[in-house]
């Protein structure tokens, strides 16, 4: 199994897990679109890459939760590289409050960011991978695909989403090649977990060590943060799979933080 010229389109790559993902792929001498609504970072992470392994990358920017630009940042990945075999649907963002003190804005844009930006990456890669020998759809799920925390309703409920969403394109693709599977990390130390420490403190009453103790750790076996490694060699796993065997389906690593 491997990813040697395999066309990889990772969406919010310019940073984190989808940077990480990138990174592991182009390892393993893919080419990669690192598609981010940050056009420059989305350059920057392209160029910090090519060069870091025996594949290449190139940036592209896309807003996944813009129809108009999804299409149109996976036509410049097909008129790069003619094909698109693997879709990392990454992209994402947190908003944390109470539910009574949800702002119905940021619950549509957490909706719109995690859910239609899977729809909508899928829908306009699908087509380059039937008309291939297939491909993967992997779509960054998390613990809470499965589990729910306060303050996380927006986001809870998106990450479930997900799995329903790979399970029928897991059905639909599964006579053309097409796999389709869910990632779902525990915590990982991102700009996206950094920034809410501090607001989990501030609505939980907390301190931030007992955020990262109690809220973030303290179902894990050891108390320890996944890593971005981590979740990029499952990437891997899910992208180089050469089978049907494998599809429909959602790994958690999390330190044991979910067993279910
Ligand atoms: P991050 O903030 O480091 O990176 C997110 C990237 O997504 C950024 O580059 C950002 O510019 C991009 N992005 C945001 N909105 C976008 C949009 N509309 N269109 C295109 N790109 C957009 O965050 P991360 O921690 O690496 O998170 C990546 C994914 O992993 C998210 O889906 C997140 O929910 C999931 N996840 C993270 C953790 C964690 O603990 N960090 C755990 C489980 C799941």
């Amino acid at each position: 199994m491997n990813l040697k010229d395999k066309v990889c389109i990772i969406t919010g790559a310019a940073s984190g897990i989808g940077k990480g993902i990138a990174e592991r792929f182009v390892a393993d001498g893919a080419r990669v679109a690192i598609a981010d609504l940050e056009a420059d970072a989305a350059d920057r992470a392209a160029a910090e890459l090519t060069g870091k392994g025996p594949g290449s990358a190139i940036g592209v920017t896309m807003n996944v939760t813009d129809e108009a630009q999804v299409n149109a940042g996976v036509a410049r990945v097909v008129e790069e590289w003619g094909r698109i075999d693997v879709l990392v649907s990454n992209a994402g963002v947190q908003i944390v409050h109470r539910l009574e003190n949800f702002p119905f804005a940021d619950w549509k844009k957490m909706l719109a960011i995690h859910l239609d930006g899977a729809f909508l990456t899928s829908k306009a890669c699908l087509p380059h991978m039937y008309k291939e020998d297939g491909g993967s759809i992997i779509f960054m799920g998390s613990v809470h695909s499965w589990e729910a925390s306060p303050l996380k309703s927006a986001y809870v409920t998106a990450k479930h989403g997900l799995l329903g969403l790979s399970r029928v394109i897991a059905k639909e693709g599964a006579a053309r090649g097409v796999r389709a599977n869910v990632i779902c990390p525990g915590f990982v130390r991102t700009p996206l977990v950094d920034k809410q420490i501090p607001e989990q403190a501030r609505d939980l009453g907390i301190s931030e060590e007992e955020v990262v103790k109690k809220i973030m750790l303290g179902e894990t076996v050891d108390g320890e943060f996944t890593t971005i490694e981590d979740v990029a060699e499952v990437a891997w796993l899910f992208a180089a799979f050469p089978s049907n065997a494998l599809t429909g389906q959602s790994l958690k690593v999390s330190h044991g933080w979910s067993m279910t």
